[in-house]
């Protein structure tokens, strides 16, 4: 996706966030890689969604220099570490949800409760150790945890997710959100069943075509 189109993108899913209540206030933050380019389209620090405009928009290269728009968001450091070091990493979202953070303040792995989870390529979604925010060790700690996957817990803090693009690094998101909430509910009521991994990475392999028709 080009810078133009990934500026106005970052804003409309921006207030798609907020409006599903994936995030608060200006808590979280969302980027876009323009591997063409080489640069990298990333929201702005500690701005109000609502009143974003396209040239508020932070662009970085990827060594995080700023090349035009408002100072980047604060997590820049996690946002590029994907672009750098995935391939199929187009997209980052991070974001402050509800039942998936409520997971991470239990620093608990969320597991295959609902068959839905392989849409992050992985049987589980692991808790990345607690580190201040919009530090290298938070980048870090997200990173190396997340490993393969779309997503990863961040421990009293929120959710990180990625995708080949926005639109897939928004449906993990918010399926996270979903299993994270069915977990914490029936978990109220007794001891949830978890699927087998054999049944996970069919489903993974299931989804490969399924992802890819989300544009
Ligand atoms: P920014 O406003 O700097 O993007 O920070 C929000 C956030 O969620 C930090 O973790
Ligand atoms: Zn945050």
């Amino acid at each position: 996706m080009k810078i133009k189109e990934a500026r106005e993108k970052i804003i409309e899913i921006s207030l798609k966030m907020l409006r599903d209540e994936l995030t608060n206030g200006t808590a979280g933050n969302i980027s876009i890689y323009d591997r063409e380019e080489n640069l990298v389209a990333i929201s702005p620090t500690g701005v109000p969604y609502h009143i974003l405009k396209p040239e508020d928009i932070s662009v970085v290269d990827l060594d995080g220099n700023l090349i035009e728009g408002k100072n980047p968001s604060s997590e820049l450091d996690m946002h590029l570490m994907f672009y750098r070091k995935r391939k199929d990493v187009n997209a980052v979202i991070h974001g402050h949800t509800k039942y998936s953070t409520a997971v991470a303040c239990l620093r608990r792995t969320l597991p295959a409760i609902d068959y839905m989870i392989a849409l992050t390529g992985d049987k589980e979604v692991r808790c990345a150790e607690y580190a201040s925010y919009g530090t290298k060790e938070l980048a870090e700690n997200c990173f190396n945890t997340m490993k393969n996957s779309r997503a990863c817990l961040l421990a009293n803090h929120g959710i990180t997710t990625v995708g080949e693009n926005i639109e897939i690094a928004y449906n993990v998101l918010s399926q996270v959100e979903y299993i994270s909430n069915l977990y914490l509910l029936s978990s109220a009521v007794g001891e949830p069943i978890v699927l087998e991994d054999k049944e996970i990475f069919n489903m993974i392999e299931r989804f490969k075509d399924y992802g890819k028709k989300i544009k």
